[in-house]
């Protein structure tokens, strides 16, 4: 992977400009985390418990929402970057059918000693998804389940919020603080 080769990203057609919009990590928040390892086929993907019903109230409230992930698979050789992009593309397509949208997505697809700008928890994604899409950052969230996520969330001026992915309702709740904010 080459060390200046942007995050990989895809936005929907029907996501519009917005003043503020939930940023959310990927593995531990929409899907179950592969233990120590990552998914590497959409057949290993396990969406959790609370995790369509969530994007859905997100939805239903008008709320924009990103997802920013690590995918450091790809650097590492694990995965191709096309096998990544089919992964994202089911879990879009999967969470459109449930009428839990995404606007968009963002992967950081380096290794850690390739020295970008968007691996959490540096806040590049973040960043780039706020200028791209004109958001106030301030009012914002940040949903990850790692002090990288909340590193990345407060470098780049968003309300943070921490789950633990054991918890099956832990991405429900803070969905219902967010939209009560
Ligand atoms: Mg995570
Ligand atoms: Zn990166």
């Amino acid at each position: 992977m080459t060390p200046g080769a942007r995050a990989l990203a895809w936005r929907s057609p029907q996501a519009s400009a917005g003043k503020a919009c939930v940023f959310i990590d990927r593995d531990g928040v929409i899907n179950e985390r592969p233990g120590d390892g990552y998914v590497l086929a959409w057949e290993e993907f396990r969406f959790r418990p609370d995790a369509i019903s969530a994007l859905r109230v997100l939805a239903e409230a008008q709320i924009p929402t990103i997802v920013v992930s690590n995918q450091s698979c790809v650097g590492r050789g694990l995965l191709k970057q096309t096998g990544l992009i089919d992964i994202m593309d089911r879990m879009t397509q999967r969470l459109e059918r449930a009428n839990a949208p995404l606007a968009a997505w963002y992967c950081c697809p380096h290794a850690p000693d390739d020295g970008c700008d968007c691996r959490k928890p540096k806040p590049g994604m973040i960043l780039r998804a706020i200028a791209e899409f004109g958001f106030d950052a301030s009012r914002s969230h940040m949903i990850g389940d790692s002090a990288t996520d909340a590193a990345a969330g407060e470098a780049s001026g968003c309300v943070t919020h921490v789950i633990d992915p054991s918890d099956p309702n832990a991405f429900l709740r803070a969905v219902d603080v967010v939209v009560r904010a």
